[in-house]
């Protein structure tokens, strides 16, 4: 992680409900799927791991809040390494 981008949103697709509560908070980050799971728009798959998803993004925006609003805890927030949620 570069100082450059010092928020990292992790994404367990493999176990969203799809639910939309993060796209209905956070539209331009997030965006509900025709597999009725939500995709974290640019994100990376992180390798060896089925259906994990990261971005590193300069600013949080709106994603504490999404991730305090999935409802089964699989959005994941870090900022300067440190995990938040
Ligand atoms: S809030 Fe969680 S469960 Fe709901 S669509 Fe987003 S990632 Fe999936």
């Amino acid at each position: 992680m570069s100082d450059e981008f010092p928020i990292k949103i992790i994404h367990e697709r493999n176990i969203c409900i799809g639910c939309c509560a993060c796209e209905s908070i956070a539209p331009k980050i997030w965006v509900m799927n025709k597999d009725n799971k939500s995709d974290l728009i640019g994100a990376k798959k992180v390798e060896g791991k089925e259906e994990v998803y990261e971005l590193e993004l300069k600013e949080m925006g709106e994603n504490m809040e999404a991730a305090e609003s999935c409802p089964v805890n699989c959005i994941h927030v870090e900022e300067n390494g440190q995990r938040k949620i």
